[in-house]
């Protein structure tokens, strides 16, 4: 993305080594865990993450809120959206529509803030291919299938006919694994949070990603000491 500002980094006598943001994108089958980890990326302030709110016209559970989880639309608006170029991405996932509107996250991405994206293996296929290099993919996989059903079930918050259409697309989903930059077996939520501050550590230290390592390099090579 053309014009993007640097995300502070490194810091040496006075000088910064700036930083391009990036998307952390998560993936997973309905039930892995991947929205209580984007969660708790979201709530550990420190971490400087923003999350992409989608847009969806499917029906909002009881426990959501709009505008914080995702914005609730008519397929009409969706459409009219997706016409207008106002996504970034969008694809058809278990009979509804979701997508990314663009306009935050270039905003975001504008003000060296890394983003994170909690979309499917389609929708990650065409920001890999427009983001290119800012662009880092997790997929997250269940412990065990029984477990990705238990936690569909204990959710209760989706229709029988709605848990079964889920575990049913999980396969074709988990098939895409092979498609992402890293993996994490969410067996327990605190470990996988921890691998994911892990991954976005060292994404984050990338030497390509931090453009202003040249320029800091001549400057530490220049440096008088006294
Ligand atoms: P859920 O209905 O359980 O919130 O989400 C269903 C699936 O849609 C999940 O796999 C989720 O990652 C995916 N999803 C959510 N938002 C988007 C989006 O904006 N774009 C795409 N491609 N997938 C999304």
């Amino acid at each position: 993305m053309s014009g993007r500002q640097e995300a502070a980094g490194a810091v040496g006598q006075g000088r910064r080594v700036g930083r391009r943001g990036l998307i952390l994108i998560l993936s997973s089958p309905s039930g892995a865990g991947k929205t209580s980890l984007t969660r708790a990326l979201r709530e550990e302030k420190e971490l400087g993450l923003e999350v992409s709110v989608s847009v969806t016209t499917r029906a909002k559970r009881p426990s959501e809120i709009a505008g914080r989880d995702y914005n609730f639309i008519s397929v009409e608006d969706f459409m009219a959206m997706r016409d207008h170029d106002d996504l970034l991405e969008w694809a058809e996932v278990h009979g509804n529509y979701y997508g990314t509107p663009r306009r935050p996250v270039e905003r975001a991405l504008g003000a060296g803030t890394d983003m994170i994206f909690d979309i499917d293996y389609q929708g990650t296929r065409q920001v890999r291919a427009t983001m290119g290099p800012d662009v880092v993919t997790v997929f997250i996989l269940p412990p065990s299938m029984a477990e990705l059903k238990h936690r569909l079930e204990r959710r209760a918050e989706d229709t029988r006919e709605t848990i079964e259409k889920r575990l049913g697309n999980a396969r074709v989903e988990i098939e895409r694994w092979t498609e992402y930059d890293y993996v994490v077996v969410n067996e327990d939520l605190g470990a996988s949070f921890e691998g994911l501050k892990a991954i976005l550590f060292a994404e984050r230290l990338k030497r390509e990603r931090q453009v202003g390592l040249p320029a800091f390099v001549d400057g530490l090579l220049a440096e008088k000491i006294a």
